[in-house]
């Protein structure tokens, strides 16, 4: 079965300005309040090719969003400049609707998050972005590896013990 690609904090979709891909004539931004003045900027920038844009409030529903994504013409790029959250939200429909990872580029507004995959609860659960040892909540120790499952949506945590510092005889 095909996984569809989700956003983590490694994806290459993340970007840190959106750039215009010189095949690319339609663009699609889609961003929130947060995004609001990297978005305006590209916008402008790019003033010369046809392009649609979606404030994304936390009252929008998602069937509109869903929408607007639909609606794009193939071969439009989409760039999303949200806070982590909302802009996981928006690729995920994105990818939903058809598009790639190439097509997407994500500008994140405050932190990433990145999960870790307990190989022994198998909860996911969420760490700092550079932990890698980490005890999940059912106890276990883990080790949190290198491959990023789109299946789990976290990095898989393999259980290890950790090694206890043996007390000194005699002291
Ligand atoms: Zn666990």
């Amino acid at each position: 079965m095909y996984n569809r690609p989700v956003l983590f904090d490694q994806s290459t979709s993340l970007v840190k300005e959106f750039s215009l891909l010189q095949e690319r004539s339609k663009i699609a931004v889609m961003f929130d309040e947060s995004g609001k003045l990297q978005a305006e900027a590209f916008l402008k920038e790019v003033n010369n090719l046809p392009t649609s844009s979606l404030l994304v409030t936390e009252w929008l529903q998602d069937e509109t969003i869903r929408e607007f994504i639909s609606s794009q013409k193939i071969g439009t790029q989409i760039y999303i400049a949200a806070k982590w959250d909302t802009a996981c939200k928006i690729f995920s429909m994105s990818v939903e609707e058809g598009a790639s990872e190439e097509e997407i580029q994500t500008f994140i507004t405050d932190e990433k998050k990145r999960y870790v995959y307990c190989m022994k609860c198998f909860n996911a659960s969420e760490i700092s972005l550079d932990e890698q040892t980490v005890k999940c909540s059912c106890g276990t120790h883990l080790e949190v590896g290198s491959f990023f499952s789109v299946v789990r949506k976290g990095y898989i945590g393999y259980p290890f013990i950790p090694v206890v510092q043996r007390q000194k005889v005699g002291s």
